[in-house]
């Protein structure tokens, strides 16, 4: 008999979480302005909010941690995690930060002025507003099909070369650079081949421009690399990681994700101006250039767990449990992304709550009734998430209206994934009856979703 498939790890230390009712649930929501975002976490049975900063740490990591130098300037902590970043990814220079977005920041600040034009794929919700916060514009290449979310095709994050091409003929010379999130979270957490990183290099390289990767999930796009694109079967992950980063000038990265820490970031460049013209806004914005944010002992936990999560094993189990809660919805016939992406899966709300209107926000309406159901908590990536237009401040509502439930890495069994889909069912079970969602009654100008106050219509 063929051995099932288990995690390539075992459990060392347990965190208790709490069941409650549907009463208590309601009035919950109730005080969060039905804002998920605005709950308390023991209001929480599981949580798939995001996997951002949300993995357990190794032992090894743990045993890290009490080896942190915490010295102001000239840390060994930071000249560990320097030499893993190096060896991953080829480059030289590197610029701790506090999170991923105080990469795009201090990197940004030194990069985007206003008129500037940054084409890419979906830029990720923080690093649209710290472009449009500049009064630039972030430009979305990604591929068409991307936006149909039941095609099957293994690289739906890719960027466009068509459209980047168009859009580097007519702006080039307001294009400071090209980024590509790898994953791209908000197309669905679909991976970006090593071909189309190729294809953007030779066009960037064509204009004389520099390529970022937003690589938050570089290790889980390696990993798609490696299992989905011809060729690269037999290379590692650190080969493969090497080679996409060899494609880019520079990365910013929230270390929360493939990084498995609870706190972090980082800039790193091939390049001594981009890295010059960095330093000086880390040191007022971040820290000194040897921490940036970062506490020491959070440094070397980042450096073993580069080292941990760009091995197969980790990057396999954690996969394999996002496939095994996809396949159960298959098995319900609930809607989602597909195929399914390496952190999360995106439910499509529009699909499911055919009769809550656009307006009303069908996947925040997702959202509450999930978590109403059963206390699993997930975010809407959706029309609440693209806030408004910048010029006219009407609602966008081109994109997609999607439920994300994150998996965090190394944290839930198999049996949670279990209760969130039987959950998910039974919604999906009663979803004729769900005809009316939320309205805004407050929002914050820009990244409004983490604090908007919402009214329930039904
Ligand atoms: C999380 C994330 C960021 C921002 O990082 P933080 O650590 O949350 O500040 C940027 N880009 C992508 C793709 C991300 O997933």
């Amino acid at each position: 008999m063929e051995l099932p498939f288990a995690e390539s790890w075992r459990i060392k230390m347990v965190e208790p979480i709490k069941k409650s009712t549907r009463e208590e649930r309601e009035q919950w929501m109730k005080e969060a302005d039905y804002n998920l975002f605005q709950l308390r976490s023991e209001q929480v049975y599981i949580d798939c909010l995001t996997d951002s900063g949300t993995g357990a740490m190794s032992d090894r990591q743990w045993a890290a941690v009490m080896m942190g130098d915490e010295s102001y300037a000239g840390s060994s902590s930071f000249f560990h995690l320097k030499e893993m970043i190096n060896k991953i990814t080829g480059f030289e220079y590197v610029i701790p930060t506090h999170q991923g977005r105080a990469a795009e920041n201090v990197l940004f600040s030194h990069l985007v002025k206003a008129g500037s034009i940054v084409p890419g794929n979906s830029h990720f919700d923080t690093t649209k507003g710290h472009i449009e916060s500049r009064k630039a514009t972030a430009l979305d290449c990604t591929i068409d099909e991307a936006k149909d979310t039941q095609l099957e095709i293994p690289f739906k994050g890719n960027v466009d070369p068509k459209k980047l091409e168009k859009a580097l003929a007519e702006h080039h010379e307001n294009v400071p650079f090209i980024i590509v999130t790898i994953t791209n979270n908000t197309a669905g957490g679909q991976p970006v081949s090593m071909q189309n990183l190729r294809e953007v290099r030779a066009i960037a390289d064509k204009y004389g421009k520099r390529v970022v990767l937003d690589s938050a999930r570089f290790a889980e796009n390696a990993y798609f690399i490696k299992t989905r694109e011809e060729g690269y079967a037999d290379k590692t992950i650190k080969e493969i990681a090497l080679e996409m980063f060899s494609l880019a000038d520079g990365m910013t990265m929230s270390a929360k994700k493939d990084g498995i820490v609870n706190m972090g970031g980082f800039i790193a460049t091939r390049h001594e101006d981009w890295y010059e013209g960095a330093k000086r806004f880390c040191i007022p914005f971040e820290g000194y250039l040897t921490y940036g944010g970062m506490n020491g002992r959070d440094m070397e936990a980042l450096a073993v767990g580069l080292d941990e999560n760009t091995e197969f094993d980790n990057l396999e189990t954690r996969i394999h449990q996002v496939e095994f809660l996809a396949g159960l919805l298959d098995e319900y016939g609930i809607p989602y992304q597909r195929p399914v992406g390496g952190h999360a899966i995106f439910v499509d709300a529009d699909k499911v709550l055919t009769k809550v209107p656009k307006e009303e926000f069908p996947a925040q309406t997702l959202a509450i009734e999930l978590y109403l159901e059963a206390g699993v908590r997930g975010c809407e990536i959706g029309y609440i998430l693209a806030d408004r237009d910048p010029v006219t401040r009407e609602n966008r509502f081109g994109g997609l209206d999607l439920l994300r439930l994150c998996v965090a890495r190394r944290v839930y069994t198999d049996n949670h994934m279990r209760v969130i889909a039987a959950a998910l069912k039974n919604v999906f079970d009663r979803r004729d009856e769900i005809t009316r969602g939320v309205e805004i009654v407050w929002e914050a100008e820009l990244m409004r979703h983490f604090t908007v106050k919402l009214k329930k219509l039904f």
